[in-house]
């Protein structure tokens, strides 16, 4: 590892500052010189491997107390960033009126792992592809830009086959966000210039042909809370991967439906495992409102879900699997007791 200086943060403008202070003008948080440390369970990983070399780390779990709040209340819920994800799995609440946030979390990672990281650490993970994470093979265009890509005819099992460009096929790696997407959640955002609230489907971005720049998140800026709006008993994660436990989702779907008189009213489908960002298959989502719940239904909107999808070698398999994680998925919430 590098030499790095270490600073724990009293306050959230203490934060920002010394955040701000080391980071470059125009580089994004995630290659800013100055990084936040959450639970560190992957920043440090990064660091050792060489992968992230910030010059700069503020440690924010000092801003816990007003950051790690569970709060569900009415028609709205407000998750902190620095809440444990551990914690947000076993709550009550959010067991009951949104399943699919806790099982997003109960199946990332593992139990120690959990135990140690939060909310806005998950969300701002960087990929797993295994060229990202191996600096001996310097084609990699989101660690060093303009350098190539060695997945696209390397080994590319694990890679994308939505939202990829010609530049970089990773796999966004996280379960939380899918539920997010799927949930129309609002991220809030405190900065220089005190608090912002974007849709949190506008936090990461798509490749493109600048793959390093995965946030909209500007230097110095931290992720305070995540902001759902209504409640969604009715919503299901399913994750497929290669083995049962402390695995990453070779494809997943984050479902939430609103049912009535056995039509479909709302429905939402988020992906995961299988693009680039955490994806919200809209279209998918059209071909449900309105209609009564059939297994012909599920294979058309599963159809369309990834009508888009372009798989390469050894990555081709994950259009079969995601239509059926899909179609399983809705199946599962349609069927759910509430
Ligand atoms: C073996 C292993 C298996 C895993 N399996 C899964 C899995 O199946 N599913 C899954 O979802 N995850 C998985 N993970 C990832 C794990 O969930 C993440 O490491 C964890 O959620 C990160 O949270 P953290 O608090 O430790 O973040 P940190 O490591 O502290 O930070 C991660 C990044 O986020 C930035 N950051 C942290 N907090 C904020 C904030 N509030 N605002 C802005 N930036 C911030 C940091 O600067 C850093 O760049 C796995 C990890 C490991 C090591
Ligand atoms: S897929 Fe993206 S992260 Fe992986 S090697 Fe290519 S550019 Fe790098």
């Amino acid at each position: 590892m590098r030499p790095f200086s270490y600073q724990r943060a009293s306050d959230p403008d203490m934060a920002v500052q010394a955040l701000s202070a080391a980071a470059a003008a125009n580089n994004p948080l995630t290659q800013a010189a100055a990084q936040p440390l959450a639970g560190g369970t992957t920043l440090i990983d990064l660091m050792k491997l060489d992968v992230m070399r910030p010059a700069a780390i503020v440690d924010i779990n000092p801003l816990a107390r007003g950051w790690s709040a569970i709060e569900p209340g009415g028609d709205k819920l407000r998750l902190g960033a620095l809440a444990k994800m551990s914690d947000v799995a076993a709550h009550d609440g959010i067991q009951r009126d949104y399943p699919v946030i806790a099982n997003s979390l109960k199946l990332a990672a593992s139990a120690q792992l959990r135990n140690m990281a939060t909310l806005g650490g998950n969300v701002m993970q960087r990929t797993r592809c295994s060229y990202f994470r191996d600096v001996s093979y310097e084609n990699c265009n989101k660690r060093n830009p303009g350098s190539g890509c060695a997945a696209m005819d390397g080994v590319n099992r694990m890679h994308a086959v939505l939202g990829t460009s010609d530049h970089c096929i990773a796999t966004y790696p996280g379960d939380f966000a899918q539920a997010l997407i799927a949930l129309d959640a609002t991220v809030e955002i405190t900065g220089r210039s005190g608090t912002r609230n974007v849709p949190f489907a506008e936090l990461h971005k798509a490749p493109g042909s600048t793959p390093d720049i995965e946030t909209t998140l500007q230097p110095g800026e931290l992720i305070s809370a995540f902001v759902i709006t209504g409640r969604w008993p009715r919503s299901v994660y399913l994750k497929a991967r290669d083995r049962q436990s402390y695995e990453f989702a070779l494809s997943s779907a984050a479902v939430a439906l609103d049912v009535q008189d056995g039509t479909i009213k709302d429905a939402r489908v988020a992906l995961g495992g299988v693009a680039t960002v955490p994806w919200r298959a809209r279209e998918a989502e059209a071909l449900l409102k309105g209609q009564k719940f059939d297994d012909g239904l599920a294979q058309r909107v599963a159809d369309a879900a990834f009508a888009d999808a372009r798989g390469r070698q050894h990555n081709n398999f994950k259009i079969a699997l995601g239509k059926r994680v899909v179609a399983r998925a809705l199946q599962q919430a349609v069927t759910m007791e509430i």
